[in-house]
């Protein structure tokens, strides 16, 4: 990522900026399995990351935001690079970047999401997965997710409507990516006694692996985001020893620190 940098763009520039972001994005997702012999682990520095957090989506709206960002010079990252990042210890190349993910599982992801996903690939020729985080509910938490069928939800809440479990493996297929959101999103997990939790958490991981497993897709980084941003100290090493990244909340924040990666901070977009 050296050389041409986002501060040798110019303003009003935009196509030019998204072939040359494209350019980029290519050269280190490509480096990515063949990076050479692993060296030993960097000295940690932060980075710089806006992990945007949409629930539901309107198609004009995220085209918008994605297509500013790299106007400006913000490069795309993917949720599976940063997580072979952190894994191996290693520093992201310099740069600006932007992460979008998608909470609770919410229809529009599937609709107005890959609209606009489609839209951008159009205008830049980039392929911007969305990271859902998905609630793993369905109708009944012990079913066995073979067992459920295609057009079951994921969640249902009583007022918005959730992607189904057929919609999830189809996005998995179409190259998105899905993770752990725990299987109740339950408001007080930290409150809740250890066996709890674990079970929210354990489970959720069979469900969402089980849906990797009927897409026929390999799943590239295990995430997960707290239900509601809200962890306590326990559940977060639980976390740590299980997965190469997790979301909370508050407060919002753009730059990261590599050793708080079991509590990154996202920026609400919806
Ligand atoms: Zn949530």
């Amino acid at each position: 990522m050296d050389g041409k940098s986002a501060t040798t763009h110019k303003l009003g520039d935009g196509e030019d900026n998204m072939k040359e972001t494209r350019r980029e994005i290519l050269k280190m997702f490509g480096a990515l399995p063949f990076a050479g012999p692993d060296r030993t682990p960097e000295k940690p520095r932060p980075f710089p990351v806006a992990f945007l957090m949409y629930h539901e989506v309107f198609a004009p709206a995220l085209v918008g935001e994605i297509r500013t960002r790299i106007d400006r010079g913000e490069k795309p990252l993917s949720l599976p690079t940063l997580g072979w990042f952190l894994r191996k210890g290693k520093n992201l190349p310099e740069g600006t970047y932007f992460l979008v993910t998608c909470h609770d599982g919410r229809a529009s992801q599937f609709t107005e999401g890959r609209k606009a996903v489609d839209e951008l690939i159009k205008k830049t020729g980039v392929f911007i997965p969305l990271n859902l985080f998905v609630i793993t509910k369905f109708d009944d938490p012990n079913e066995p997710i073979a067992n459920i069928s295609d057009e079951t939800p994921t969640y249902s809440d009583g007022v918005n409507r959730f992607l189904t479990k057929g919609q999830v493996v189809q996005m998995l297929k179409e190259g998105h990516v899905a993770h752990n959101h725990t299987v109740n999103h339950d408001r007080n997990l930290p409150q809740q006694p250890e066996t709890m939790w674990r079970g929210e958490i354990e489970t959720a991981e069979m469900r969402i692996q089980a849906l990797y497993d009927l897409a026929g897709v390999p799943r590239q980084v295990k995430a997960f985001a707290y239900p509601y941003g809200r962890v306590s100290s326990s559940i977060e090493t639980f976390v740590s020893e299980r997965f190469d990244l997790a979301f909370a909340t508050d407060p919002p924040a753009t730059i990261h620190q590599p050793s708080q990666r079991f509590s990154f901070r996202r920026v609400r977009r919806s």
